[in-house]
């Protein structure tokens, strides 16, 4: 019996089922390679799903973290500590708005912490919520309710609020459905979790306009898009939108839980004394592996990183010519390689067998969010093995 199969019998004994069990056990990492309990290397091109963002075993997370958990791992949100301050300092420097933070575990958090801000901030006579089809905003009821996946979302209402549901990227429907009576709008700037679906140019602009129009909250959640993923800090940036309520997690503290909720304007006043809390929320671990994120993404100019080998990604990919590959799309270094059949699951194999690690967001989208550390020479390299990796998907491409 291999290790893997050895893990997997065990996980499968003490884990509850529904993540189905993983084809990989990963055992270290270095860099923007990982190293699986086989002893297998893989170029990390996912980044545990747009989270590690500086790779692995970063020196300056390393320090961040080591130091603050050997002088103070926690406190509660009973004391003061100076690194959560901080961090969000830092946050509305980067932000340069007026605003105040919440600080969470998870992106899942900073949504129900959006959801309990926006329902305080709205005055009477408002009584739902409009959320996008096939967006994702976490797992938590609250959450979930705001989620427009039906499958994951149905088999587990009601759930006592009022959302619905309008297509995504679409501007008119969003003015049909927001009015006077609507708390908020959620909205990711482009659908991570729907396969990197980017919505028309000015769809933003759109729902800050039907949100001024009705006293409706803009609530933005750059949970996947936000810290660099894009080439810019925050999407939003790039399309020169501001919303009422920002919420971010995943590539926030580069691999340590964390999640955060920023209130623009009067939302950062919005919650009283006792309105909401956490007891690991603004934990100095995270927020010390946050600010090392956030100084290596200035200090390294990993912005540009994002932006250039990003495009190097998709300039490479749209060169491949096999009858599998329909074509490339998204932002920076969060992209789409679209397939003309269901065969997502078979391009995650074949990539791992040539030792890349993508991942099947669809049963025809193939996502690729790797750290943003991520060199022009392993994008070239996982580019001159596409054709190859989808040859093996495709078997042997029979349509073309
Ligand atoms: C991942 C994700 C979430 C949920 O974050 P968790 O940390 O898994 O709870 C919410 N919204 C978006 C856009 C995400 O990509």
């Amino acid at each position: 019996m291999s290790a893997t199969t050895a893990l997997q019998a065990r996980f499968e004994a003490a884990l509850m089922p529904n993540y189905g069990t993983p084809p990989i056990a990963l055992a270290r990492g270095e860099g923007n390679h990982v190293w699986d309990v086989e002893g297998r290397r893989y170029l990390d091109l996912i980044a545990g799903i747009a989270v590690s963002t500086l790779g692995h075993g970063h020196p300056a997370l390393v320090k961040a973290v080591t130091e603050q958990v050997a002088t103070l791992a926690h406190t509660s949100n009973l004391f003061l500590h100076e690194r959560e301050v901080e961090l969000a300092e830092r946050l509305l420097g980067l932000l340069g708005a007026q605003a105040r933070v919440f600080f969470a575990n998870s992106g899942t958090e900073a949504n129900e912490a959006a959801l309990k801000l926006v329902k305080r901030a709205a005055g009477p006579g408002r009584d739902h919520i409009v959320s996008t089809v096939a967006s994702f905003h976490g797992r938590t009821s609250g959450a979930l309710a705001i989620t427009g996946k039906a499958a994951i979302r149905d088999p587990f209402g009601p759930f006592g609020m009022d959302v619905r549901f309008v297509p995504y990227g679409d501007g008119d429907a969003l003015r049909e459905a927001v009015d006077d009576s609507t708390i908020a709008v959620f909205v990711e700037p482009t659908q991570g979790e729907a396969g990197i679906v980017t919505p028309p140019a000015g769809y933003l602009a759109d729902v800050r306009e039907v949100c001024d129009a009705t006293g409706a909250a803009f609530v933005l959640d750059e949970i996947q898009s936000g810290v660099g993923r894009t080439g810019h800090w925050f999407a939003h940036q790039a399309a020169g939108v501001l919303p009422d309520v920002l919420t971010l997690a995943k590539g926030l503290a580069g691999g340590l839980p964390i999640g955060a909720c920023v209130g623009f304007g009067r939302y950062g006043e919005a919650f009283a004394k006792g309105d909401h809390g956490s007891t690991f929320g603004g934990n100095p671990v995270a927020a010390a592996a946050a600010l090392a994120v956030l100084d290596t993404i200035e200090r390294a100019d990993l912005l540009t990183n994002a932006a250039r080998t990003g495009e190097l990604l998709a300039a490479g990919v749209e060169e491949v010519a096999d009858p599998l590959l329909l074509g490339v799309r998204g932002t920076g270094l969060w992209r789409a390689l679209l397939l003309a059949e269901p065969a997502a699951v078979e391009v995650q194999s074949a990539a791992a067998r040539h030792g890349f690690l993508v991942n099947a967001v669809a049963p025809d989208i193939v996502r690729v969010a790797p750290p943003l550390t991520i060199t022009p020479g392993e994008v070239e390299g996982f580019v001159r093995a596409l054709p190859a990796i989808l040859q093996e998907a495709g078997g042997g491409g029979q349509d073309g």
